[in-house]
């Protein structure tokens, strides 16, 4: 069995992400890129499950710039078997990324295709369901636990009144929450065999895929900056602030 990993590559998750003076986008200009950590998770159980001897391959694929190379190489030296990078320097959002998976499960005919459940930089939360939708799959989003037996992967999900636990036959699109598991560090030996992996580069032109942005995006704008708080003496003067300054109650 064959599983198919998307892997983004995003902001590093520790960076203050700065917005440019325009309000145009984020600024990206020498900031730390990492793959997404919900892609990482995913990655972490495909290769569980091949270690399991439930999968045999684990495939990463990537769109994106040619830094991307990076992620893939991070997310062979943890495990997968080989990458596929989509290159392109426009900007990709989750109806165009869909539409490459689906040229790609096409091609490679993975069992599961499993993604992080959102990308931290646009925290869209679309791609694995538009994947699923495009390909006319079962889609199991928010997965904090999985077991696969034959054509069938038995799914855990977090939801908000407990667990819910439903099955979906395979070929499906899987979407990683994150206490799926905690993902292993890369050794330096395994770092190194990376580099030694296949990597097959394509483009969107290649898989025959129009990538042309459908959103606008408006402006981007920071956050208003908190105030400082303060300590209020008692319950009545909690009240009072609340009700005279405040003015929430
Ligand atoms: P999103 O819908 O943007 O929140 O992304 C959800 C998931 O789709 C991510 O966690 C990745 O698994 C996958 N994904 C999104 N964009 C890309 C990309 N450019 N390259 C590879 N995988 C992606």
């Amino acid at each position: 069995m064959k599983i198919l990993v998307p892997v983004k590559r995003v902001v590093d998750y520790n960076v203050k992400v700065r917005v440019k003076p325009d309000g145009s986008d984020v600024d990206l200009a020498n900031v730390k890129m990492s793959m997404n950590p919900f892609d990482e998770i995913a990655v972490e159980q495909a290769v569980r499950l091949k270690e399991a001897g439930v999968a045999s391959e684990v495939v990463v694929v990537s769109a994106g710039v040619a830094n991307c190379q990076e992620t893939l190489r991070t997310a062979m030296a943890t495990g997968a078997d080989r990458g596929i990078l989509i290159q392109t320097d426009g900007e990709l959002q989750p109806l165009a990324v869909a539409r490459l998976l689906k040229a790609v499960c096409e091609k490679e005919q993975p069992q599961i295709v499993f993604c992080g459940k959102q990308a931290i930089d646009d925290d869209a939360n679309q791609t694995g369901q538009m994947l699923a939708g495009l390909l006319n799959w079962p889609q199991a989003t928010f997965v904090s636990k999985v077991a696969v037996a034959g054509d069938q992967a038995t799914v855990t999900r977090e939801i908000d009144s407990g667990l819910e636990t439903v099955e979906v036959r395979l070929p499906a699109v899987l979407t990683a929450d994150l206490r799926l598991n905690e993902p292993r560090y890369a050794t330096l030996p395994n770092i190194m065999k990376a580099k030694k992996k296949p990597l097959e580069t394509l483009t969107p032109a290649a898989l025959g895929v129009d990538v042309t942005a459908r959103l606008k995006t408006l402006k981007v704008a920071e956050p208003a900056k908190r105030t400082a708080g303060i300590k209020v003496a008692d319950a009545a003067d909690l009240v009072l602030k609340l009700k005279t300054e405040a003015k929430v109650i």
